[in-house]
């Protein structure tokens, strides 16, 4: 019994990886060695790359000359591009008022739809002039509201990779691919995305992942395997997991 229970876990638990604020500026050091463990397990992560980085805390981390030539070589290799946020400076808060209630500081939340759209429409300039196709986005610190879902969709995009939810979903005609916490968590069922900021890593975190990738590495899947996996079927339970998320939040606060 016990071992059925175990295979019924492996085989419905899928791990998309996704490294955020990559960009000119970053841990040069750790993106090197992680790039080397996705090239020996065979692993297509979602890369959030910063068109215009203007973030301060950012800007600290070394910078390297040849940002976009890397990013068209990890393109080349199959891994996905999605464009995190446009210069990654929250200058609103988001009052609580944000689409997944993070609260925080945004980009993008509680400013106009002209503001969102010229942001939008300015990094997505930036990738074009790379010659990067972009098909999906997601904010820094997570903060949407409706003019964002609008901005984007008036720009061509329609996928996110945030929200809360077991299984990628629809909702309001954007493809949501949920992404649930900020450690590396295999969840017994459903697909999850990981939230990974190199910069914010010592050498122990990344021997850890590397742990977890090696334990985990035929659970973990591609954004297209990931799309390929929309299922409005789950919203009921999304909604619960929303709801158990912010109280557990609600809670520490
Ligand atoms: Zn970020």
């Amino acid at each position: 019994m016990l071992s059925k229970i175990k295979n019924y876990i492996s085989e419905n638990t899928r791990i998309l990886i996704r490294l955020d604020d990559i960009a000119e500026n970053m841990n040069w050091n750790l993106m090197k060695k992680s790039e080397l463990l996705f090239e020996k397990y065979a692993i297509k992560p979602v890369l959030g790359v910063i068109p215009n980085n203007k973030d301060k805390d950012l800007l600290s981390y070394p910078k390297i000359n040849d940002f976009w030539e890397q990013v068209r070589n990890w393109r080349n290799k199959g891994w996905e591009i999605s464009m995190h946020g446009y210069t990654h400076v929250y200058d609103k808060n988001s009052e609580n008022e944000d689409y997944f209630s993070y609260g925080g500081g945004s980009e993008f939340c509680g400013h106009s739809l002209e503001t969102q759209m010229s942001r939008i429409n300015n990094g997505l300039k930036k990738f074009s002039d790379e010659k990067i196709k972009i098909r999906s986005f997601f904010a820094p610190n997570h903060t949407y509201d409706k003019n964002t879902f609008a901005a984007l969709k008036n720009s061509g995009i329609n996928e996110i990779i945030d929200g809360y939810g077991l299984m990628p979903y629809i909702e309001n005609g954007i493809k949501f691919i949920p992404q649930l916490f900020y450690k590396i968590i295999a969840l017994p069922f459903g697909i999850q995305t990981t939230q990974i900021h190199l910069n914010y890593w010592k050498q122990k975190d990344f021997d850890d992942f590397e742990k977890f990738i090696i334990k985990n590495s035929n659970k973990i899947i591609t954004y297209d395997q990931a799309l390929g996996k929309i299922n409005n079927n789950y919203k009921p339970i999304n909604i619960l997991i929303k709801k158990i998320i912010q109280i557990k939040r609600f809670i520490r606060k």
